[in-house]
């Protein structure tokens, strides 16, 4: 059994140390030799197909190992030093890391549940791969849990369901979430799985015969404007379909979607483009259309997906991503997982990975087993909503969320002094349930009395309450003191100052003043307490410092610097210095064409804005240098356009379907629908000047239904 496995590693993998592996084998093989699993089966079998499971998500030979030898530790006398000598260091912590996550006793059930869960985000993030191995253990049990007894089958589908697939699901190996589900469906609600399983399978040569028609048809139409791409079905899972019915108080006659449609290519460009074509081969659902590739899950999943209706009524979803995308939504954080890159942790996902890290925050905050538990239930397994900042930038929250809950996930200071909120213009109550979608602004007043305690009624997330409850509280002036001194500070360091130019005692007076503080002291006291916030303050010094430095101490002008035309990658011409970083400002995203100026950064070369860019109009005029474009630009620049335009069927195809034969790429699209019957969209392309841009808009102009049409400031 072991050849099969070695195939297996050998095709992703053809570097692997198959002798170690084999060795590892052997050595599990002869640990657990006289034991057996409740089937009856030599034990081996278990880790066996626990390394396949592993092999399956492309893992590396360590982890396989690790695999192997999960149980070994504490199911034999080997021990960890023994391990240790025969397999090394890497491999030997990996099991350790698995062992530790199981020897846990607890007084109550919740209490060791907590731990455990507490356990597993340690161990993560030490080292993701514990947690692989962990899940493919958990994977074969549950694969084999016909074995046990009644009552061990409800618990470990309880648990599975509880911890393990939420923690699939968050590190986006939808493979092993899928799968988990179904299982725990069959022992936690077994007719309901069987009566589902049974219905599927009636309606199935029914669906694959649509599907199938479907797929040509898409297939002809994407060969007619040159796409090539993999065009599969995929019948939706049997939990999927239980949840659904679950949730929209549904009957199984009721839900239509049992099958999605799935397109790979290869390109981001060509995702837009096939959802042009699908957008014009059948009618877009509305509310269903979601870009996951401009706004990528949190466990780092990318598609685009829309649902759509035939002529014949039937609706149907269809997916449409690269394969680098497909790959990462099968395996997720494990396709990430470079086995080529080696033994050394790659920084790379952990960067992907920032729920983790919050994670990690909140439970350095939450010295409670419970509360803990209750926080990853409630903020960090349960649904999510995606809102927006007036920036644009993305925020994610739990299900049932209100403005209050949305200010504390921006900044401690905004949730303390938040006074009002407006959604999408308008004003709404603090109590109102954000949807997916909102853009919300928050009302602050520096003079505002602070958090109510009516909030923590009606706040979903534990975040937001733990902070209100922080602000009641009040903890010791002293810790603040300190942590408000430290946390600017090392503000002004990110910044690039030094302490002795920009923290001056007589600046720092004054703006505890104008906060009604009597001294410095005071002041970093509330930026310890976050009621003041560090961007507040640091504005505001840094207009002293500005102010300063112009009046008696202003910078050397440019003037003097020798003329020297320099060619830099961007596409532009800088005049007075050579060999100068430079960087397009991403505020106004200038284009060839455009007037532009450049700006002298603190520290980071040049920034090139337009010159009617807001952010460079009040600027001192010695931090301006010229910049030119160059003559023979071939780079192509990215720049967002608005769209107004009333909300007619086929709109949004018709638009990707014009830039498709300009050959202008889309990288993102975000469009909101109005009361009135009109849609905003917002979409990221790439072109190479003002005049193509111009004459873009031009075209797009003429579709039906465009009320205007502008570029994005
Ligand atoms: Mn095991």
């Amino acid at each position: 059994m072991i050849e099969q496995l070695i195939e297996k590693i050998k095709s992703y993998n053809p570097q692997s140390d198959i002798k170690a592996i084999e060795r590892v084998f052997l050595f599990a093989k002869e640990g657990h030799k006289d034991q057996k699993r409740n089937s009856g089966e030599p034990y081996i079998i278990h880790p066996f197909q626990v390394a396949l499971i592993l092999a399956d998500l492309n893992m590396d030979d360590a982890t396989i190992m690790a695999g192997f030898m999960h149980d070994i530790l504490e199911d034999t006398e080997c021990s960890f030093d023994q391990m240790k000598e025969l397999f090394g260091e890497e491999v030997t912590r990996l099991v350790d890391g698995v062992t530790k996550l199981k020897n846990l006793k607890y007084k109550t059930k919740q209490e060791s549940q907590a731990e455990n869960i507490r356990k597993m985000v340690m161990a993560m993030s030490k080292d993701i791969r514990v947690i692989i191995i962990k899940l493919a253990d958990r994977m074969h049990n549950m694969r084999t849990l016909e074995y046990m007894t009644p009552q061990k089958k409800i618990e470990i589908a309880t648990e599975t369901i509880e911890i393990y697939v939420p923690l699939a699901h968050r590190l986006g190996i939808y493979a092993m979430k899928w799968e988990l589900e179904d299982l725990c469906l069959r022992y936690l609600q077994t007719q309901t799985y069987y009566d589902l399983a049974e219905k599927i399978n009636k309606k199935r040569v029914e669906r694959e015969r649509e599907i199938n028609e479907i797929k040509i048809l898409l297939s002809e139409k994407m060969k007619e404007f040159g796409f090539e791409g993999d065009i599969s079905g995929r019948p939706k899972s049997i939990y999927s379909i239980y949840k659904k019915m679950q949730t929209q108080n549904k009957t199984f006659e009721q839900i239509f979607d049992l099958t999605a449609l799935r397109v790979i290519v290869d390109s981001i460009k060509d995702c837009y483009g096939v959802l042009g074509i699908v957008h014009t081969l059948w009618r877009p659902i509305p509310g269903r259309f979601k870009d996951y590739i401009s706004m990528p899950k949190q466990n780092m999943y990318q598609s685009l997906h829309t649902t759509v209706i035939n002529s014949k009524g039937e609706t149907f979803e269809v997916q449409i991503r690269t394969w680098e995308m497909h790959k990462t939504a099968e395996y997720g954080i494990a396709a990430h997982w470079k086995y080529k890159e080696g033994r050394n942790k790659s920084n790379n996902f952990d960067e992907k990975l920032n729920w983790l890290r919050q994670l990690m925050e909140w439970q350095k905050d939450l010295k409670d087993p419970r509360e803990f538990m209750e926080t990853l239930k409630g903020d960090f397994f349960s649904d999510e909503i995606f809102v927006f900042s007036p920036k644009g930038d993305v925020i994610n929250l739990p299900v049932g969320s209100t403005p209050v809950d949305f200010a504390y996930r921006v900044h401690t200071a905004v949730g303390n002094n938040c006074v009002g909120a407006k959604i999408d213009g308008k004003i709404v109550p603090l109590t109102y349930t954000l949807k997916t979608g909102n853009i919300i602004e928050i009302l602050t007043a520096s003079n505002s009395s602070g958090p109510s305690r009516d909030w923590l009624k009606f706040v979903r997330s534990n975040q937001a309450k733990s902070k209100i409850k922080q602000w009641f509280k009040r903890e010791d002036r002293d810790v603040n003191l300190i942590r408000g001194r430290e946390n600017l500070e090392r503000e002004v360091r990110k910044r690039g100052y030094s302490y002795a130019e920009i923290l001056k005692d007589e600046w720092l007076l004054e703006i505890a003043n104008r906060h009604a503080f009597n001294s410095i002291d005071d002041l970093f006291v509330a930026i310890g307490y976050g009621s003041v916030t560090i961007v507040q303050v640091l504005n505001k010094l840094e207009e002293y410092y500005k102010d300063y430095y112009k009046t008696t101490h202003s910078v050397q002008p440019m003037t003097d610097f020798k003329v020297i035309q320099h060619k830099a990658p961007e596409g532009v011409w800088v005049r007075g210095a050579d060999n100068i970083k430079i960087k397009m400002a991403r505020c106004c995203n200038p284009l060839p064409g455009d007037n532009i100026v450049g700006y002298i950064t603190r520290g980071s070369g040049v920034s090139v804005h337009r010159k009617d860019c807001s952010n460079v109009i009040n600027v001192p005029k010695e931090r301006f240098l010229e910049v030119f474009w160059n003559e023979d630009i071939k780079e192509k620049y990215q720049v967002t356009i608005e769209i107004s335009a009333f909300d007619l069927q086929g709109l949004l195809a018709e638009i990707t379907m014009k830039l498709n034969e300009n050959k202008v790429p889309i990288l993102g699209i975000h469009a909101t629908t109005n009361k009135d019957c009109t849609v905003n969209i917002a979409m990221t392309i790439t072109v190479q000047n003002k005049e193509f841009l111009n004459s873009l808009i031009f075209q797009l102009k003429n579709i039906n239904g465009i009320l205007y049409i502008k570029r994005a400031h």
